[in-house]
């Protein structure tokens, strides 16, 4: 795309000149002025948030809830409460353990999911709440027509992937939301691979709930975010920083997003958060969609043309996102990831990617290698990809 110029890009990544990085939906690099942001943090102004009166807590809480708009504005989610959590997980488990649930309640998930969106709702059983998960159609998008004929009035949440860490399928929550919508049911849209790859507006999709990972967009590890359309879940965790007031017997719970960030939170890493959003807005999330997709093009490409290469999910390309997963025919997808490690500097992920349902929906035995592009990959990286995994055939 016009001014995406990736080798000024890779300047803000000194870390990306010893390896190609392709294992960014397991987590990216973060770019200089994230890093610069956490060293300043520690060097200049380290301090507690909302509490006491002092100049430093003053700057690291102005600092730290500055970020929660950066996040918000980056996802549209301006209207709703953005509370930072340590991950995507932490964020789902807030929603589980944040509904009240009757017995019989009924959630209905994919075949797609990540571990961390399926067993915090499976966990919900001891309360007597039942999980429905629903298959794929033939480009392994959720089955929208098993969505509507299991959604009954027990459902009471949906709770979708936005794209698989495995196969990279992008899912129509658009038209997820609507079904929801229509049959009274709430939606929660794990946007764990989606915020780091392309353009994204909560408002506009009209989800209930958004969640993602920090440090897959550029930030910090142990940065997250739990994006709500209202409070309409009870805070998970209780105690200093989400009260306003405590008598003997009780307590008033703050309002906003605070409510929910119970402790002191990972302050450094919500700033620098905050600082990756600003990052790649400045870069735009249209032009690194469309820069990214020209790489997984020219990946799938590559790789189906190789004998006993299999790529799982290749036909769907304007429809994905840069996550790539095959097989090496007499290879076990360790074997692969290893090889390319010590053979040229590659890395990539291999197993099954905590996504063990949709492996044995695939019959995928030993899992899958799985390349995964970031905004900071280059056409040559690719190419080595493409050539190692030839040589490995060889
Ligand atoms: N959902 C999806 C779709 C993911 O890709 C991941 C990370 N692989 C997660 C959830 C979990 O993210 P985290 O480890 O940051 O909690």
């Amino acid at each position: 795309p016009a001014g995406y110029d990736v080798s000024v890009i890779r300047k803000d990544f000194p870390i990306l000149g010893d390896v190609t990085y392709l294992d960014n939906a397991a987590t990216s690099f973060s770019p200089e002025p994230v890093v610069d942001a956490i060293i300043d943090f520690e060097h200049n102004y380290r301090a507690n948030i909302g509490r006491g009166v002092h100049r430093l807590t003053q700057i690291s809480s102005q600092r730290y809830w500055h970020a929660h708009e950066k996040v918000a504005k980056f996802i549209g989610g301006e209207n709703g409460i953005t509370v930072f959590t340590k991950n995507t997980t932490e964020a789902i488990n807030m929603v589980a353990g944040g509904i009240s649930w009757n017995p019989g309640d009924r959630i209905v998930t994919t075949v797609l999911e990540h571990h961390s969106n399926l067993l915090p709702w499976r966990a919900l059983s001891k309360q007597g709440v039942i999980v429905d998960v629903i298959g794929t159609d033939s480009s392994y998008s959720p089955d929208l027509s098993e969505l509507k004929r299991v959604i009954c009035p027990s459902t009471k949440l949906v709770a979708v992937t936005y794209a698989s860490n495995v196969l990279g399928v992008v899912t129509p929550v658009c038209e997820i939301a609507k079904i929801c919508h229509e049959n009274g049911i709430k939606l929660l849209v794990d946007g764990a691979q989606a915020v780091p790859h392309m353009p994204v507006n909560v408002s506009d999709i009209g989800c209930d709930f958004f969640v993602f990972s920090g440090h897959k967009m550029l930030g910090p590890t142990g940065t997250g975010v739990l994006w709500m359309k209202e409070p309409s879940i009870e805070p998970l965790f209780l105690g200093g920083g989400m009260v306003e007031s405590v008598t003997k017997d009780g307590f008033t719970a703050e309002s906003g997003y605070k409510r929910f960030e119970a402790g002191t939170p990972n302050i450094s890493g919500g700033i620098g958060l905050g600082i990756a959003a600003d990052y790649l807005e400045k870069i735009g999330m249209g032009a690194v969609r469309e820069y990214e997709e020209t790489l997984t093009n020219r990946l799938i490409e590559g790789l189906k043309k190789i004998p006993g290469v299999t790529v799982y999910a290749p036909d769907c390309p304007e429809n994905r996102i840069g996550v790539v997963s095959f097989n090496v025919e007499g290879f076990h997808p360790h074997e692969i990831a290893q090889e390319l490690d010590e053979n040229a500097d590659i890395m990539v992920r291999s197993g099954f990617h905590c996504c063990q349902p949709l492996m044995e929906y695939l019959g995928l035995n030993e899992g899958t290698v799985r390349a995964s592009i970031g905004m900071y990959n280059t056409m040559h990286e690719i190419d080595l990809l493409i050539a190692t995994i030839e040589e490995i055939v060889q």
